[in-house]
């Protein structure tokens, strides 16, 4: 899978990207990132690709004409309907682990990071196929966004993970949070090991995770509950639980 990046900020995207899983990932051939610096495409010499906005108002707007450029240099020779150009927005729909699932079907998903208050529509409208926010905040430009993406994808695609089923039985995986992980020692701070992960009783085990994850997630996500989607024994656990 190949991640093509359009940002004012090429190497902060590199090299965060090459110190992580997709760094792994990309030495195996597994992933490959193609960075694409707007600036290239300034009209003018001072490499300036914001403008001041229409109709007034603070801060700057980042200009069509660069990033359309970078665009078709990023799909030169390539079937651009097939690559979905995803633009880093506090506007757009949140992301979430089903998303990450959808966006490592694809071979190649292009990222538009924005910085300033924003594009100039006029672009957006022409290239982007989708808008993404990571949460309710705003930050200062669209690639640590773009970056949180590419991690979360890239443990989609296979391969990317030493073991495939660390990212099977992980939170939002299915419709609970994970359960609680514990190493050696056996004994931290006098706190003491569940007994039942040592016991070797793979059944045991497998109940003991279950139950944990629903507690927790009862506790803490109520709102991704949802007695439809639960099997016969999540749903006795979860009724137990309740009645406590
Ligand atoms: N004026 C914009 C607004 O109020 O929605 C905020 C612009 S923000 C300062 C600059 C850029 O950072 C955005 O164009 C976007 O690419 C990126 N960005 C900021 N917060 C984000 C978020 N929560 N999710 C995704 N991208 C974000």
């Amino acid at each position: 899978m190949n991640f093509t990046v359009l940002t004012l900020f090429p190497e902060m995207i590199r090299q965060t990207a090459s110190e992580s899983i997709i760094g792994r990932a990309m030495d195996k051939g597994i992933l490959s990132l193609n960075t694409i610096d707007i600036r290239k495409y300034a009209r003018n010499r001072y490499g300036a690709v914001d403008d001041y906005p229409f109709g007034g108002g603070a801060g700057m707007v980042m200009q069509a004409e660069p990033i359309f450029q970078a665009y078709q240099e990023a799909v030169e020779g390539k079937d651009a309907s097939k690559i979905p150009v995803i633009l880093m927005s506090p506007a757009g729909r949140r992301f979430n682990q089903q998303i990450a699932r959808d966006l490592a079907c694809y071979d190649e998903v292009i990222f538009l990071c924005g910085h300033y208050e924003g594009i100039d529509r006029r672009v957006v409208d022409e290239i982007v196929t989708d808008e993404i926010s990571i949460g309710d905040y705003v930050l200062t430009g669209g690639e640590l966004p773009a970056l949180v993406i590419m991690d979360a994808v890239s443990r989609m695609v296979p391969g990317v993970l030493g073991n495939d089923e660390s990212a099977q039985e992980e939170s939002f995986s299915g419709m609970w949070l994970e359960y609680p992980q514990y190493t050696r020692p056996r004994v931290f701070h006098d706190k003491e090991t569940p007994e039942v992960l040592l016991s070797g009783n793979h059944e045991a085990i497998r109940k003991w995770r279950l139950r944990e994850a629903i507690r927790l997630t009862m506790e803490r996500r109520p709102d991704l509950i949802d007695e439809e989607r639960m099997t016969k024994e999540e749903k006795k656990i979860y009724q137990e639980l309740l009645s406590k």
